[in-house]
């Protein structure tokens, strides 16, 4: 012991010594014993003996039997421990300092790693990153359960409670990230009020992350505590991962909820002015009319189709980084935008066209933009109406930032209803049979909604 004692107490980290012996064998089986426990269950990243400080905890719903006693202890040595019967920060943080100083670090890390924490006390990659397999052609929403969460989050910091979040209270949702998850393009990328994010703006944005990027999508959901406060085994149970596209053309119907655009045009075409009116922005170049943040290659936001409210993401794309060899032109419906006073830019749609769309496999409008402005010299060769009749397209739709915005909302309606029948081939477009077809549609999504409808009753009865 006289040995032992200084050296224990130069270093802080040597967490046990024992007295043992290989010749008597004494003390060996503890011998092991204490040194697993101290790889295993580390004393170090938990609290530090020189402070008898604490350094980081979380958590932990406390087996009921116990919990009076572990009240009685706590308000005994901490004022303010126990408030209403209930265990506060302080009192739960001195209780699990009591578990650590008392040799049982074990039941600490087993509440921390039971919260998704690794031996760095950071969430692990296997509690952000569950395992999710989205097929090609599939691709990913929120279900009802994911809405729910995050409506839920909203809630808790919307702490005026006036339905949109404030930039300090974006910043009180934000604090248990890393780092801010979304970035200073949001207000052109959902509709926001005067710096602040709505409640529908806000679930635009999850459904455009979800849509784009799941793995960032669970890893947000994990940061918020999707599982413990769900009651689920990940944040996989939050999403819903769509049927093969193929399938939906094949079925003629899809239950998709989220429809990707692609609006594709030469520079200068006004895709931008175009992805900005979607969020009721008009041509803005006086201060009113400016939004503020940073220029986003995408806008997201609701129309109704057939009465069903659906999400339509617009995504901004070069004409000629479509025409390069790596191209990728997937999308739902792609909407091909030209400037009829500059008659190139319409070459460069067919150009697009004739390489990616010509398979009729994802539907195609063409967009005449700046519509308000005098046509241009045309160029030998078919003219923009000819062209779109030739390959049984539907004709050019004109669309002008300058107008009145209410004409300009029917265009992003056409273009998610386009989407949402993905089974119709461009000719048929401009025939009686799709609105025939759509009509049909309805009657299946209201056949569709009385069936979930029993089945909710259903399943609330035999609970
Ligand atoms: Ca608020």
């Amino acid at each position: 012991m006289e040995a032992v004692l200084p050296i224990m107490s130069q270093f802080p980290e040597i967490e046990t010594c024992v007295e043992c012996s290989a010749k008597n064998l004494k003390n060996i089986s503890e011998l092991f014993y204490y040194a697993q426990k101290a790889v295993l269950h580390p004393t170090a990243p938990l609290y530090d003996p020189e402070a008898k400080q604490q350094m980081s905890c979380f958590g932990h719903p406390l087996a009921p039997q116990a919990l009076e006693d572990v009240k009685v202890v706590v308000s005994k040595n901490v004022a303010g421990g126990v408030r209403d019967d209930r265990l506060t920060l302080d009192g739960f943080l001195f209780l699990n300092m009591l578990f650590i100083q008392r040799g049982r670090h074990e039941t600490t890390w087993t509440i921390l790693r039971r919260f998704g924490y690794g031996d760095s006390l950071e969430l692990t990659a296997n509690y952000l990153c569950p395992p999710l397999r989205v097929p090609p052609g599939c691709s990913t929403e929120l279900n009802h359960r994911g809405y729910q969460f995050v409506q839920r989050m909203f809630e808790k910091h919307d702490q005026d409670r006036d339905g949109a979040l404030s930039p300090a209270e974006l910043q009180s949702l934000f604090s248990v990230f890393p780092a801010a998850p979304w970035g200073p393009q949001l207000p052109r990328t959902v509709r926001t009020e005067a710096g602040r994010l709505p409640l529908h703006g806000y679930l635009c944005q999850w459904t455009l992350v979800t849509y784009l990027d799941v793995q960032h999508c669970l890893e947000h959901l994990g940061y918020l505590g999707f599982p413990t406060l769900c009651e689920q085994d990940s944040q996989a149970h939050a999403i819903t991962v769509t049927r093969e596209k193929r399938l939906d053309q094949e079925k003629g119907q899809t239950q998709r909820n989220v429809f990707l655009c692609k609006v594709v045009g030469a520079r200068g075409v006004g895709k931008s002015s175009f992805l900005q009116a979607f969020l009721g922005h008009g041509l803005g170049v006086s201060d009113a009319g400016e939004p503020a943040g940073e220029p986003s290659a995408y806008t997201i936001d609701t129309v109704q189709v057939n009465g069903q409210e659906k999400y339509l993401i617009l995504c901004e794309v070069g004409a000629d980084s479509l025409l390069t060899a790596s191209a990728d032109a997937t999308c739902d419906i792609a909407c091909l935008m030209f400037d009829s006073s500059h008659p190139r830019s319409f070459s460069l749609c067919a150009s697009v066209y004739k390489r990616h769309y010509m398979d009729k496999q994802t539907p195609c409008l063409f967009v005449s933009s700046k519509a308000d402005l005098p046509e241009g010299v045309l160029l030998p060769g078919l003219s923009p109406t000819e062209f779109c009749r030739r390959h049984r397209l539907p004709a050019p739709a004109l669309f002008s930032c300058a107008g009145p915005a209410e004409p300009r909302a029917a265009i992003f309606t056409r273009l998610a209803t386009m989407a949402a029948f993905p089974h119709l081939v461009h000719g048929e477009l401009h025939a009686t049979s799709f609105w025939h077809r759509v009509a049909l549609g309805a009657v299946g999504a209201a056949v569709a909604a009385v069936l979930s409808f029993s089945l909710y009753r259903v399943l609330v009865k035999s609970r």
